[in-house]
Protein backbone atom coordinates (compact mmCIF):
# COMPACT_ATOMS: atom_id res chain seq x y z
CA UNK A 1 0.00 0.00 0.00
CA UNK A 2 1.36 3.53 -0.90
CA UNK A 3 0.10 6.80 0.47
CA UNK A 4 -0.13 8.90 -3.08
CA UNK A 5 -0.62 12.49 -2.81
CA UNK A 6 -2.13 14.55 -5.46
CA UNK A 7 -1.56 18.41 -6.48
CA UNK A 8 -4.58 19.92 -8.41
CA UNK A 9 -7.99 18.43 -9.40
CA UNK A 10 -9.07 19.70 -12.24
CA UNK A 11 -9.11 17.46 -15.01
CA UNK A 12 -5.72 15.92 -14.87
CA UNK A 13 -6.28 15.62 -11.23
CA UNK A 14 -9.72 14.54 -11.06
CA UNK A 15 -8.51 11.61 -13.70
CA UNK A 16 -5.82 10.47 -11.58
CA UNK A 17 -7.83 10.15 -8.51
CA UNK A 18 -10.22 8.19 -10.41
CA UNK A 19 -7.85 5.46 -11.68
CA UNK A 20 -6.11 5.47 -8.63
CA UNK A 21 -9.21 5.38 -6.60
CA UNK A 22 -11.54 2.85 -8.78
CA UNK A 23 -8.61 0.56 -9.67
CA UNK A 24 -6.08 0.41 -6.32
CA UNK A 25 -8.62 0.85 -3.66
CA UNK A 26 -5.84 -0.28 -1.34
CA UNK A 27 -3.91 2.85 -1.58
CA UNK A 28 -4.24 5.79 0.48
CA UNK A 29 -5.08 9.33 -1.44
CA UNK A 30 -4.76 12.56 -0.25
CA UNK A 31 -6.00 15.93 -2.76
CA UNK A 32 -5.18 19.43 -2.35
CA UNK A 33 -6.31 21.96 -4.30
CA UNK A 34 -6.42 25.35 -4.11
CA UNK A 35 -9.84 26.12 -5.54
CA UNK A 36 -13.47 25.39 -4.43
CA UNK A 37 -14.19 23.40 -7.42
CA UNK A 38 -13.24 19.86 -8.90
CA UNK A 39 -13.32 19.53 -12.82
CA UNK A 40 -14.93 22.91 -14.56
CA UNK A 41 -14.67 21.98 -18.25
CA UNK A 42 -13.26 25.62 -19.08
CA UNK A 43 -14.27 24.99 -23.04
CA UNK A 44 -17.92 25.92 -22.41
CA UNK A 45 -16.99 29.41 -20.32
CA UNK A 46 -18.36 31.14 -23.78
CA UNK A 47 -21.29 28.69 -24.52
CA UNK A 48 -22.43 30.11 -20.98
CA UNK A 49 -21.17 33.60 -21.55
CA UNK A 50 -22.76 33.40 -24.85
CA UNK A 51 -25.92 32.24 -23.42
CA UNK A 52 -25.71 29.03 -25.28
CA UNK A 53 -26.79 26.58 -22.22
CA UNK A 54 -28.57 27.48 -19.50
CA UNK A 55 -26.93 25.85 -16.46
CA UNK A 56 -23.34 26.10 -15.82
CA UNK A 57 -23.25 23.92 -13.12
CA UNK A 58 -23.57 21.38 -15.71
CA UNK A 59 -19.85 22.15 -17.11
CA UNK A 60 -19.20 20.08 -13.92
CA UNK A 61 -18.38 16.06 -14.01
CA UNK A 62 -16.74 15.71 -10.44
CA UNK A 63 -16.84 17.10 -6.85
CA UNK A 64 -15.00 16.74 -3.43
CA UNK A 65 -18.07 14.72 -2.42
CA UNK A 66 -17.59 12.27 -5.47
CA UNK A 67 -14.08 11.91 -4.86
CA UNK A 68 -14.61 11.90 -0.71
CA UNK A 69 -17.53 9.33 -1.46
CA UNK A 70 -14.57 7.10 -3.44
CA UNK A 71 -12.42 7.52 -0.07
CA UNK A 72 -9.82 9.98 -1.23
CA UNK A 73 -9.10 12.68 1.67
CA UNK A 74 -9.92 15.73 -0.14
CA UNK A 75 -8.48 19.57 0.86
CA UNK A 76 -10.43 22.25 -1.06
CA UNK A 77 -9.42 25.78 -0.79
CA UNK A 78 -6.25 24.58 0.61
CA UNK A 79 -2.92 25.85 -1.91
CA UNK A 80 0.18 23.53 -1.61
CA UNK A 81 3.16 26.36 -0.76
CA UNK A 82 5.92 24.11 -0.38
CA UNK A 83 6.82 20.27 -1.09
CA UNK A 84 10.40 18.85 1.01
CA UNK A 85 11.32 16.37 -1.46
CA UNK A 86 14.28 14.65 0.46
CA UNK A 87 11.77 14.28 3.36
CA UNK A 88 8.92 13.52 1.06
CA UNK A 89 6.68 15.99 2.84
CA UNK A 90 3.65 18.30 1.55
CA UNK A 91 2.80 21.67 3.00
CA UNK A 92 -0.54 22.92 2.53
CA UNK A 93 -2.51 25.93 4.07
CA UNK A 94 -6.35 25.68 4.90
CA UNK A 95 -9.02 28.50 4.19
CA UNK A 96 -8.48 30.37 7.31
CA UNK A 97 -5.23 30.09 7.48
CA UNK A 98 -4.74 26.70 9.45
CA UNK A 99 -1.37 24.43 8.01
CA UNK A 100 -1.40 21.01 7.09
CA UNK A 101 1.07 18.93 6.46
CA UNK A 102 1.27 15.50 4.62
CA UNK A 103 3.82 12.87 4.26
CA UNK A 104 3.96 10.70 0.49
CA UNK A 105 5.37 7.73 -0.65
CA UNK A 106 4.30 9.13 -4.26
CA UNK A 107 3.20 12.47 -5.51
CA UNK A 108 1.46 13.65 -8.71
CA UNK A 109 1.68 17.37 -9.41
CA UNK A 110 -1.30 18.50 -11.64
CA UNK A 111 -0.82 22.09 -10.72
CA UNK A 112 -2.09 23.17 -14.26
CA UNK A 113 -1.02 26.51 -16.09
CA UNK A 114 -2.12 30.23 -15.79
CA UNK A 115 -3.17 32.65 -18.19
CA UNK A 116 -0.40 34.70 -19.61
CA UNK A 117 -0.55 38.53 -19.52
CA UNK A 118 1.40 40.98 -21.31
CA UNK A 119 2.97 43.30 -19.22
CA UNK A 120 1.28 46.32 -20.13
CA UNK A 121 -0.13 49.17 -17.83
CA UNK A 122 -3.45 49.26 -16.96
CA UNK A 123 -3.90 45.58 -16.23
CA UNK A 124 -5.23 46.45 -12.72
CA UNK A 125 -8.44 48.23 -13.46
CA UNK A 126 -11.41 46.73 -13.03
CA UNK A 127 -13.61 44.96 -15.91
CA UNK A 128 -9.83 43.29 -16.80
CA UNK A 129 -10.66 39.89 -16.90
CA UNK A 130 -8.96 36.85 -17.79
CA UNK A 131 -10.80 33.30 -19.35
CA UNK A 132 -9.79 30.48 -17.01
CA UNK A 133 -11.37 29.48 -13.97
CA UNK A 134 -14.96 29.28 -13.90
CA UNK A 135 -15.37 32.43 -11.13
CA UNK A 136 -13.42 33.84 -14.04
CA UNK A 137 -16.58 33.25 -16.26
CA UNK A 138 -19.20 34.19 -13.58
CA UNK A 139 -17.83 37.72 -13.50
CA UNK A 140 -17.47 38.10 -17.48
CA UNK A 141 -20.99 36.90 -17.48
CA UNK A 142 -21.89 39.19 -14.94
CA UNK A 143 -20.26 42.20 -16.20
CA UNK A 144 -22.07 41.76 -19.71
CA UNK A 145 -25.53 42.35 -18.21
CA UNK A 146 -24.59 45.63 -17.25
CA UNK A 147 -25.67 47.89 -19.45
CA UNK A 148 -23.15 50.68 -19.29
CA UNK A 149 -20.42 47.74 -20.87
CA UNK A 150 -21.01 48.60 -24.38
CA UNK A 151 -17.80 47.89 -26.54
CA UNK A 152 -15.47 44.73 -24.93
CA UNK A 153 -11.89 44.30 -26.08
CA UNK A 154 -10.69 41.03 -26.46
CA UNK A 155 -7.31 40.63 -26.62
CA UNK A 156 -5.62 37.60 -28.67
CA UNK A 157 -7.47 35.53 -31.38
CA UNK A 158 -6.46 32.10 -30.56
CA UNK A 159 -9.07 29.46 -29.53
CA UNK A 160 -10.64 31.22 -26.37
CA UNK A 161 -10.25 34.96 -27.94
CA UNK A 162 -12.34 33.60 -30.98
CA UNK A 163 -15.00 31.61 -28.74
CA UNK A 164 -15.57 34.68 -26.07
CA UNK A 165 -15.53 37.14 -29.02
CA UNK A 166 -18.61 35.53 -30.59
CA UNK A 167 -19.93 34.98 -27.04
CA UNK A 168 -20.04 38.72 -26.32
CA UNK A 169 -21.75 39.30 -29.94
CA UNK A 170 -24.14 37.20 -28.59
CA UNK A 171 -24.80 38.70 -25.75
CA UNK A 172 -25.52 41.70 -28.08
CA UNK A 173 -22.22 43.67 -27.23
CA UNK A 174 -19.70 45.17 -29.89
CA UNK A 175 -16.70 42.90 -29.65
CA UNK A 176 -13.22 44.15 -30.64
CA UNK A 177 -10.90 41.17 -31.70
CA UNK A 178 -7.38 42.29 -31.15
CA UNK A 179 -4.62 40.39 -32.18
CA UNK A 180 -0.35 40.78 -33.18
CA UNK A 181 -0.76 38.22 -36.33
CA UNK A 182 -2.82 38.92 -39.26
CA UNK A 183 -5.45 36.37 -38.83
CA UNK A 184 -6.76 34.06 -35.90
CA UNK A 185 -5.68 30.98 -34.44
CA UNK A 186 -2.77 30.76 -36.27
CA UNK A 187 -1.13 28.28 -33.82
CA UNK A 188 -3.54 25.46 -35.82
CA UNK A 189 -3.96 26.21 -39.04
CA UNK A 190 -3.09 28.01 -42.31
CA UNK A 191 -4.10 30.85 -43.53
CA UNK A 192 -6.26 28.45 -46.16
CA UNK A 193 -8.68 28.15 -43.13
CA UNK A 194 -8.03 30.98 -40.75
CA UNK A 195 -9.00 33.81 -42.97
CA UNK A 196 -12.44 31.60 -43.44
CA UNK A 197 -12.93 32.29 -40.08
CA UNK A 198 -11.91 35.90 -40.13
CA UNK A 199 -14.71 36.02 -42.26
CA UNK A 200 -16.98 34.64 -40.11
CA UNK A 201 -16.34 36.53 -37.40
CA UNK A 202 -16.17 39.56 -39.01
CA UNK A 203 -19.97 38.82 -40.79
CA UNK A 204 -21.36 38.47 -37.32
CA UNK A 205 -19.75 41.52 -36.79
CA UNK A 206 -16.71 41.14 -34.63
CA UNK A 207 -14.25 44.05 -35.29
CA UNK A 208 -10.82 42.25 -36.31
CA UNK A 209 -7.91 44.51 -35.05
CA UNK A 210 -5.09 42.34 -36.54
CA UNK A 211 -1.22 43.22 -36.98
CA UNK A 212 -2.11 45.52 -33.79
CA UNK A 213 -0.15 45.52 -30.75
CA UNK A 214 -1.59 45.90 -27.28
CA UNK A 215 0.19 48.32 -25.39
CA UNK A 216 -1.86 49.93 -22.70
CA UNK A 217 -5.11 49.92 -21.26
CA UNK A 218 -6.69 53.24 -20.18
CA UNK A 219 -9.00 54.11 -17.55
CA UNK A 220 -9.39 55.09 -13.63
CA UNK A 221 -11.70 53.70 -11.79
CA UNK A 222 -12.46 51.19 -14.18
CA UNK A 223 -11.93 50.47 -18.16
CA UNK A 224 -12.00 53.31 -20.57
CA UNK A 225 -10.01 52.40 -23.70
CA UNK A 226 -7.51 50.53 -25.26
CA UNK A 227 -4.45 52.17 -26.81
CA UNK A 228 -2.22 49.69 -29.40
CA UNK A 229 0.55 50.76 -31.71
CA UNK A 230 -2.37 51.59 -34.65
CA UNK A 231 -4.66 53.78 -32.52
CA UNK A 232 -6.53 54.23 -29.49
CA UNK A 233 -10.50 52.62 -29.36
CA UNK A 234 -12.74 53.60 -26.25
CA UNK A 235 -13.85 50.42 -24.60
CA UNK A 236 -15.36 49.54 -21.46
CA UNK A 237 -14.30 45.88 -20.24
CA UNK A 238 -11.01 43.84 -21.68
CA UNK A 239 -10.46 40.20 -22.18
CA UNK A 240 -7.33 39.00 -21.84
CA UNK A 241 -7.11 35.43 -24.08
CA UNK A 242 -2.82 35.53 -25.05
CA UNK A 243 -2.53 32.02 -24.36
CA UNK A 244 -1.45 29.71 -20.94
CA UNK A 245 1.85 29.20 -19.12
CA UNK A 246 2.73 26.10 -17.10
CA UNK A 247 1.90 26.91 -13.47
CA UNK A 248 4.71 25.12 -12.22
CA UNK A 249 6.52 27.40 -9.63
CA UNK A 250 5.91 25.01 -7.00
CA UNK A 251 8.66 22.59 -7.63
CA UNK A 252 9.95 24.11 -11.01
CA UNK A 253 13.84 24.79 -9.00
CA UNK A 254 13.71 21.33 -7.82
CA UNK A 255 12.70 19.54 -10.82
CA UNK A 256 14.15 19.37 -14.70
CA UNK A 257 12.12 21.89 -16.62
CA UNK A 258 10.97 22.47 -20.59
CA UNK A 259 12.34 25.55 -22.22
CA UNK A 260 8.69 27.19 -20.83
CA UNK A 261 9.14 26.03 -17.55
CA UNK A 262 6.62 22.79 -18.00
CA UNK A 263 7.70 19.98 -15.93
CA UNK A 264 10.09 17.75 -17.72
CA UNK A 265 8.24 14.10 -18.12
CA UNK A 266 9.11 10.70 -19.31
CA UNK A 267 6.18 8.39 -21.02
CA UNK A 268 5.34 7.04 -17.62
CA UNK A 269 4.54 11.12 -16.86
CA UNK A 270 7.09 10.46 -14.04
CA UNK A 271 9.81 13.78 -13.35
CA UNK A 272 13.05 13.88 -12.73
CA UNK A 273 12.59 12.92 -9.32
CA UNK A 274 11.75 9.07 -9.16
CA UNK A 275 8.12 8.56 -7.55
CA UNK A 276 7.54 11.99 -8.27
CA UNK A 277 4.91 12.35 -11.35
CA UNK A 278 3.39 15.33 -13.15
CA UNK A 279 0.12 15.36 -15.49
CA UNK A 280 -1.78 18.16 -17.61
CA UNK A 281 -0.54 21.40 -18.13
CA UNK A 282 1.96 21.96 -15.84
CA UNK A 283 3.99 19.20 -17.83
CA UNK A 284 5.39 18.29 -21.25
CA UNK A 285 3.98 15.81 -24.17
CA UNK A 286 5.85 13.76 -26.10
CA UNK A 287 5.01 15.20 -29.83
CA UNK A 288 4.57 12.43 -32.34
CA UNK A 289 5.12 14.65 -35.40
CA UNK A 290 7.72 16.67 -33.93
CA UNK A 291 9.03 13.43 -32.52
CA UNK A 292 10.07 15.30 -29.19
CA UNK A 293 8.62 16.22 -25.68
CA UNK A 294 6.58 19.73 -26.39
CA UNK A 295 4.23 21.81 -24.81
CA UNK A 296 0.38 21.48 -25.67
CA UNK A 297 -2.20 22.34 -23.07
CA UNK A 298 -5.20 20.85 -24.03
CA UNK A 299 -8.02 18.71 -21.58
CA UNK A 300 -7.84 15.91 -23.79
CA UNK A 301 -3.72 15.36 -23.15
CA UNK A 302 -4.02 16.61 -19.17
CA UNK A 303 -6.90 13.38 -18.68
CA UNK A 304 -4.74 10.90 -20.45
CA UNK A 305 -1.64 11.77 -19.01
CA UNK A 306 -3.88 11.68 -15.28
CA UNK A 307 -4.57 7.99 -16.21
CA UNK A 308 -1.57 6.99 -17.14
CA UNK A 309 0.49 8.42 -13.72
CA UNK A 310 -2.32 7.00 -11.87
CA UNK A 311 -1.36 3.63 -12.68
CA UNK A 312 2.19 4.10 -12.44
CA UNK A 313 1.78 5.63 -9.16
CA UNK A 314 -0.15 2.30 -7.92
CA UNK A 315 2.55 -0.17 -9.69
CA UNK A 316 1.49 -0.73 -13.02
CA UNK A 317 3.54 0.68 -15.56
CA UNK A 318 2.14 1.94 -18.70
CA UNK A 319 3.21 4.03 -20.89
CA UNK A 320 2.00 7.52 -23.15
CA UNK A 321 2.01 6.68 -26.89
CA UNK A 322 2.37 10.53 -27.53
CA UNK A 323 -0.33 13.19 -28.59
CA UNK A 324 -0.95 14.99 -31.73
CA UNK A 325 -2.89 18.15 -30.38
CA UNK A 326 -5.93 17.06 -32.00
CA UNK A 327 -8.36 20.04 -31.83
CA UNK A 328 -11.38 21.63 -32.74
CA UNK A 329 -13.35 24.75 -32.99
CA UNK A 330 -16.78 25.57 -33.93
CA UNK A 331 -17.91 29.35 -34.20
CA UNK A 332 -21.49 30.67 -35.00
CA UNK A 333 -21.67 26.49 -36.85
CA UNK A 334 -18.31 26.90 -38.82
CA UNK A 335 -16.24 24.00 -37.69
CA UNK A 336 -12.48 23.60 -38.04
CA UNK A 337 -10.74 20.52 -36.73
CA UNK A 338 -6.98 19.96 -36.78
CA UNK A 339 -4.24 17.61 -35.83
CA UNK A 340 0.26 17.49 -35.88
CA UNK A 341 1.22 20.74 -37.36
CA UNK A 342 0.32 22.95 -39.69
CA UNK A 343 2.84 24.16 -42.59
CA UNK A 344 4.23 26.79 -40.92
CA UNK A 345 4.38 24.91 -37.78
CA UNK A 346 6.16 22.08 -40.00
CA UNK A 347 8.32 24.10 -41.82
CA UNK A 348 9.24 26.28 -37.95
CA UNK A 349 10.18 22.88 -36.85
CA UNK A 350 12.58 22.14 -39.77
CA UNK A 351 11.08 20.12 -41.89
CA UNK A 352 10.60 20.36 -45.37
CA UNK A 353 7.14 20.21 -45.42
CA UNK A 354 4.50 19.69 -48.46
CA UNK A 355 0.78 20.06 -48.58
CA UNK A 356 -1.83 18.61 -50.76
CA UNK A 357 -5.52 19.84 -50.58
CA UNK A 358 -9.08 19.68 -51.73
CA UNK A 359 -12.54 21.50 -51.66
CA UNK A 360 -15.99 20.31 -52.96
CA UNK A 361 -19.13 19.41 -51.19
CA UNK A 362 -19.03 16.98 -48.52
CA UNK A 363 -21.92 14.86 -50.46
CA UNK A 364 -22.89 14.18 -54.02
CA UNK A 365 -24.82 16.97 -55.54
CA UNK A 366 -28.02 15.56 -55.77
CA UNK A 367 -28.34 15.41 -51.76
CA UNK A 368 -30.24 19.26 -51.41
CA UNK A 369 -29.86 19.33 -47.68
CA UNK A 370 -27.44 20.02 -45.07
CA UNK A 371 -24.67 19.42 -47.68
CA UNK A 372 -22.06 21.90 -47.30
CA UNK A 373 -18.49 22.63 -48.77
CA UNK A 374 -15.96 20.49 -46.80
CA UNK A 375 -12.12 21.75 -46.89
CA UNK A 376 -8.88 19.41 -46.43
CA UNK A 377 -5.23 20.33 -46.15
CA UNK A 378 -2.90 17.08 -45.58
CA UNK A 379 0.44 18.44 -44.44
CA UNK A 380 3.43 16.05 -45.19
CA UNK A 381 7.40 15.66 -45.11
CA UNK A 382 9.02 16.18 -48.43
CA UNK A 383 11.66 13.61 -47.74
CA UNK A 384 10.41 10.42 -45.35
CA UNK A 385 6.74 11.37 -46.91
CA UNK A 386 5.59 10.71 -43.21
CA UNK A 387 2.30 12.62 -42.45
CA UNK A 388 2.71 15.76 -40.16
CA UNK A 389 -0.73 16.60 -40.00
CA UNK A 390 -4.28 17.77 -41.44
CA UNK A 391 -7.08 20.52 -41.33
CA UNK A 392 -10.39 20.33 -42.02
CA UNK A 393 -13.30 22.25 -41.85
CA UNK A 394 -16.92 22.87 -43.19
CA UNK A 395 -20.40 23.71 -41.80
CA UNK A 396 -21.10 20.13 -41.68
CA UNK A 397 -20.13 17.97 -38.67
CA UNK A 398 -16.43 16.78 -40.58
CA UNK A 399 -14.80 16.25 -37.09
CA UNK A 400 -14.59 12.36 -36.62
CA UNK A 401 -12.30 12.28 -39.83
CA UNK A 402 -9.41 14.08 -38.18
CA UNK A 403 -9.21 11.33 -35.71
CA UNK A 404 -7.80 9.39 -38.85
CA UNK A 405 -4.91 11.52 -39.11
CA UNK A 406 -4.10 11.60 -35.81
CA UNK A 407 -3.33 7.66 -35.86
CA UNK A 408 -1.71 7.94 -38.97
CA UNK A 409 0.70 10.72 -37.16
CA UNK A 410 1.13 8.49 -34.35
CA UNK A 411 1.72 5.59 -36.44
CA UNK A 412 4.18 7.21 -38.79
CA UNK A 413 1.92 6.26 -42.15
CA UNK A 414 2.79 8.15 -44.61
CA UNK A 415 0.72 10.08 -47.25
CA UNK A 416 0.73 7.20 -50.44
CA UNK A 417 -0.26 4.77 -48.14
CA UNK A 418 -3.19 6.81 -47.50
CA UNK A 419 -3.71 6.96 -51.14
CA UNK A 420 -5.93 3.65 -51.81
CA UNK A 421 -6.89 3.24 -47.98
CA UNK A 422 -10.65 1.87 -48.04
CA UNK A 423 -12.89 4.70 -47.38
CA UNK A 424 -16.37 3.95 -47.53
CA UNK A 425 -18.94 5.35 -49.70
CA UNK A 426 -22.42 6.51 -48.88
CA UNK A 427 -24.46 9.39 -50.74
CA UNK A 428 -25.90 10.33 -46.81
CA UNK A 429 -22.37 11.00 -45.62
CA UNK A 430 -19.67 11.57 -48.45
CA UNK A 431 -18.85 11.48 -52.82
CA UNK A 432 -17.71 8.15 -54.22
CA UNK A 433 -14.69 9.83 -54.40
CA UNK A 434 -14.05 10.91 -50.66
CA UNK A 435 -12.40 14.09 -49.87
CA UNK A 436 -9.72 12.81 -48.03
CA UNK A 437 -8.86 10.30 -51.06
CA UNK A 438 -8.85 12.85 -53.32
CA UNK A 439 -6.51 15.08 -51.10
CA UNK A 440 -4.26 12.14 -50.58
CA UNK A 441 -4.45 10.93 -54.28
CA UNK A 442 -3.25 14.34 -55.77
CA UNK A 443 -0.41 14.29 -53.81
CA UNK A 444 2.77 15.22 -55.29
C1 LIG B 1 -11.68 28.92 -21.73
C2 LIG B 1 -10.98 27.63 -21.97
C3 LIG B 1 -11.42 26.78 -22.97
C4 LIG B 1 -10.77 25.56 -23.20
N1 LIG B 1 -11.27 24.72 -24.17
C5 LIG B 1 -10.70 23.51 -24.33
C6 LIG B 1 -11.25 22.57 -25.26
O1 LIG B 1 -12.25 22.85 -25.91
N2 LIG B 1 -10.64 21.36 -25.38
C7 LIG B 1 -9.54 21.02 -24.66
O2 LIG B 1 -9.03 19.90 -24.80
N3 LIG B 1 -8.99 21.90 -23.77
C8 LIG B 1 -9.55 23.11 -23.59
N4 LIG B 1 -9.01 24.00 -22.69
C9 LIG B 1 -7.78 23.63 -21.97
C10 LIG B 1 -8.08 22.83 -20.75
O3 LIG B 1 -9.06 23.44 -19.96
C11 LIG B 1 -6.81 22.62 -19.94
O4 LIG B 1 -5.87 21.99 -20.78
C12 LIG B 1 -7.09 21.78 -18.74
O5 LIG B 1 -7.87 22.51 -17.82
C13 LIG B 1 -5.82 21.32 -18.05
O6 LIG B 1 -6.17 20.60 -16.93
P1 LIG B 1 -5.20 20.49 -15.69
O7 LIG B 1 -5.93 19.70 -14.67
O8 LIG B 1 -3.86 20.05 -16.13
O9 LIG B 1 -4.97 21.99 -15.20
P2 LIG B 1 -5.94 23.11 -14.66
O10 LIG B 1 -7.27 23.02 -15.29
O11 LIG B 1 -5.17 24.39 -14.80
O12 LIG B 1 -6.12 22.75 -13.13
C14 LIG B 1 -5.08 22.85 -12.20
C15 LIG B 1 -5.65 22.68 -10.81
O13 LIG B 1 -4.58 22.76 -9.88
C16 LIG B 1 -4.95 23.57 -8.78
N5 LIG B 1 -3.73 24.13 -8.20
C17 LIG B 1 -2.81 24.89 -8.82
N6 LIG B 1 -1.79 25.18 -7.98
C18 LIG B 1 -2.07 24.57 -6.80
C19 LIG B 1 -1.41 24.49 -5.55
N7 LIG B 1 -0.23 25.07 -5.35
N8 LIG B 1 -2.00 23.79 -4.57
C20 LIG B 1 -3.19 23.18 -4.77
N9 LIG B 1 -3.86 23.22 -5.94
C21 LIG B 1 -3.31 23.90 -6.95
C22 LIG B 1 -5.89 24.61 -9.40
O14 LIG B 1 -6.75 25.17 -8.43
C23 LIG B 1 -6.64 23.78 -10.44
O15 LIG B 1 -7.80 23.19 -9.90
C24 LIG B 1 -9.64 25.21 -22.43
C25 LIG B 1 -9.18 26.08 -21.43
C26 LIG B 1 -9.84 27.27 -21.19
C27 LIG B 1 -9.35 28.16 -20.11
Amino acid sequence: MSKIILIGANHAGTAAANTILDNYPENELVIFDSNNNISYLGCGTALYVGRQIDDPNALFYSSKDILSAKKAKVHMESPVNRIDFENRKVYAVKKGGKEIVETYDKLILATGSLPIVPKIKGLDLPNVECVKLFQDGQKIDKLLNEPDIKNVAVIGAGYIGVEIAEAVRRRGKEALLFEALDTCLANYYDDWFSKDMDKVLADKGVRLHYSEMVQEIKGDARVKGIKTDRGEYPVDMVIMAIGFKPNASLAGKDLEVFSNGAYKVNRKQETSRPGVYAIGDCATVYSNALESPAYIALATNAVRSGVIAGHNACGTAIESSGVQGSNGICIYDYKMVSTGLNLKAAEKAGFTPLCTQFEDTQKPGFIKEDNHKVKIRIVYDKNTRRILGAQMASYNDISMGIHLFSLAIEEKVTIDKLKLLDIFFLPHFNQPYNYITMAALTAK
